[in-house]
């Protein structure tokens, strides 16, 4: 495959846009060669600038779960769009959207539309440090809940893909209060809370990690923080910007039967419109501006278009539970295609798989948290990314991302997408 224009374009972007990009990730960095510029997609197809066409495994970074260019989502979007795009004021659309989505997710009464996952999570936190009155919050090495000061603390995704995990800009003051665990060590946790006691707000997870490839919690983990945290009047933040809408209509809350205090959304919730939200119960919500103290607001927030285009998605969603169970057995059908041809190249590999949440590590290691994941064979998983591309095969452009499956995949797309990686099995040894 070609990507001639896409490299111009390349050339062109970086002449006005730092790293010709508008988030880091996108640059291929990590993976070396040029980005690809997209011009449509279509299902679980992109259709790039060079007239090349692309299996989608990344749509989006999460969102669409049901394929581009959805038509249920487009037409209510371009439905909307004709009546006006943005007021300012309330609209009917916002409080159809929040009563679906509380159907849906357990263990919430009210919610809050953003802009980003990134705004749903700091938000999260200010209320919760709002609602305890403590000031400290834990997260874990390797997850990621966007780019706010206080998470770029040994984040992961683009952050520890570009070797930045903590950020320059990040004021000492704020890295303070920003205490460290590791992923699917419950000790860990309980060794920052013995020793901040009665000053930790709260715990934000990612109940599946997405952002250092796929880690699933191991058995008792999110159980465990759950206890910690009500022995200790701490919040428990599920950030489900991933997870929310995914690996149930319900979330992760759903699928562990466990639940979480706050939780914060992204991605599909916006049916790839620019959204967030998040939810609690109506005790912690009461706490936001206008009724409660905590100051939390956004011109564009609730945006008719874009709660169009959640609405759409949530109730497609919400109306065909077996969406579920369809991209659940898809990503099956790749997790045990992508092991057998591995396996038989005899490569060193792991692959991680929670739903439709995949990813493919270099390492004959189990990966369960972010020391095991970055010790993972980054130059191996170049030339598969490479090799991948090279056969239409487009996947995530860093071994520290998840894939995520979309219904709009066929029995044959996976079979393609098989079949190439058992072609390129000679050149990853
Ligand atoms: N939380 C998680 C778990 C994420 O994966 C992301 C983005 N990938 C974010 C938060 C931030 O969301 P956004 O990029 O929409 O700001």
């Amino acid at each position: 495959m070609k990507y001639q224009r896409s490299s111009a374009l390349f050339a062109e972007a970086q002449k006005v846009i730092p790293g010709g990009v508008n988030s880091p990730v996108r640059a291929f960095k990590a993976v070396g060669g040029d980005p690809i510029f997209v011009e449509r997609a279509e299902g679980a197809y992109l259709y790039d600038a060079d007239g090349n066409n692309l299996i989608d495994y990344i749509n989006s970074w999460g969102p669409m779960i049901l394929g581009h260019a959805y038509k249920p989502v487009v037409d209510a979007v371009i439905d909307k769009a004709k009546r006006g795009t943005s007021f300012g004021m309330p609209t009917e659309i916002e409080t159809e959207i929040a009563t679906l989505a509380v159907s849906m997710v357990p263990n919430i009464d009210k919610i809050r539309f953003v802009n980003s996952g990134t705004e749903a999570c700091m938000s999260a936190v200010r209320l919760a440090r709002g609602f305890t009155g403590r000031d400290k919050i834990i997260k874990f090495a390797g997850c990621y809940h966007g780019h706010s000061d206080s998470f770029l603390i040994e984040a992961g995704s683009g952050a520890v893909t570009f070797g930045s995990p903590n950020s320059p800009g990040v004021t000492a003051g704020t890295a303070k209060d920003t205490l460290l665990a590791t992923y699917n060590d419950l000790n860990s946790v309980s060794r920052l809370i013995s020793a901040n006691k009665d000053e930790i707000a709260c715990i934000i997870i990612e109940p599946v990690a997405g952002n250092m490839g796929c880690i699933p919690p191991k058995k008792g983990f999110l159980e465990g923080l759950r206890e910690l945290c009500d022995e200790h009047q701490i919040l428990l933040i599920f950030d489900e910007v991933m997870t929310g809408f995914r690996l149930a209509p319900g979330g992760a809350q759903q699928l562990f039967g466990i639940n979480a205090d706050i939780v914060a959304f992204g991605k599909i919730i916006g049916g790839g419109l620019p959204v967030g939200a998040f939810a609690a119960r109506a005790e912690i919500m009461d706490f936001l501006a206008p009724i409660g103290p905590v100051y939390q607001a956004g011109t564009l927030s609730g945006n008719p278009l874009a709660m169009a285009a959640g609405l759409a998605m949530l109730k497609e969603l919400n109306g065909n539970p077996g969406i579920f169970d369809s991209i659940n057995k898809k990503t099956e059908y790749l997790h045990r295609g992508l092991d057998q041809v591995l396996s038989e190249g005899g490569i060193k590999f792991t692959i991680n798989r929670l739903g439709s949440m995949i990813s493919v590590h270099f390492s004959e290691n189990q990966v369960e948290d972010f020391e095991s994941a970055a010790a993972a064979n980054n130059n191996t998983f170049k030339k598969f990314f490479h090799g991948m591309l090279d056969q239409g095969i487009y996947i995530a452009p860093s071994a520290f991302e998840t894939w995520f499956i979309c219904d709009a995949l066929t029995y044959e797309d996976l079979d393609r997408t098989i079949a190439a990686c058992g072609k390129l099995v000679e050149n990853l040894k």
